[in-house]
Order: C-alpha cells, then structure tokens, then sequence
C-alpha cells in the first residue's frame, strides 16, 4: 500500500527521468566521435541519465534521452565528444 502511494506522488530518479523524453529540452547535442574514442567508458558513467549506451565495443549516444548538459564532452580526456548546436550534426536524431 505504502509503495503504492510513493508512486503516485513521488518517482524515484531513474523511473521518473526515463518516462520523460529528456532529449526535447537539449539546444547543444554531443557528437561522438569513434575513431577518437578510446573506450574508457567515462561518458557511460558521468551522463546523468544514463543515455550513453554501452554496445559490444563501442559507445552510442541515446538522443532520445540526452538533455545536452555537456557532461560527457566535458568528462572525455580524448576530445572525443564534441558539443554542437541542435540540428548541425547528421549523427544525431532530432
Ligand atoms: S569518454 Fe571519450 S574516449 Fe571514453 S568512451 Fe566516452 S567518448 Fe570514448
Ligand atoms: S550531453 Fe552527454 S552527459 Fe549530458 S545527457 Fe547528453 S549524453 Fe548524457
């Protein structure tokens, strides 16, 4: 009953981020760059919404979810991803 009712008020971090398409709110969009990438994985782990996907041997951005806070350019010592206005880059859906 007591979960229930947390439910209806209140919405844990992951559950409630990932009911909301959080990449409508981006202006600035990453671009990741593969042949620069390094594989450290440390986007994946510093994007605050988890919308960097981890695949067999690469990282792929989640545009769906990515908000464009700049984090994971920010985090990546390779210069790797790159931040660019909404809508200039062909990698990400809009
Ligand atoms: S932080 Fe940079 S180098 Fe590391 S996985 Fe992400 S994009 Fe690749
Ligand atoms: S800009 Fe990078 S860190 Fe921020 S939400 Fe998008 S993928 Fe995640």
């Amino acid at each position: 009953m007591m979960e229930s009712k947390e439910k209806e008020y209140i919405t844990s971090v992951g559950e409630g981020i990932y009911s909301i398409n959080t990449g409508d709110w981006r202006i600035n969009e990453p671009v990741l760059d593969q042949e620069k990438c390094k594989k450290c994985g440390l986007c994946f782990l510093y994007c605050p919404v988890f919308c960097i996907e981890k695949k067999d041997d690469y990282y792929e951005i989640n545009y769906d979810y990515c908000k464009g806070c700049g984090i994971c350019a920010r985090e990546c010592k390779s210069g790797a991803i790159k931040m660019v206005e909404k809508g200039s880059s062909s990698y990400a859906k809009n």
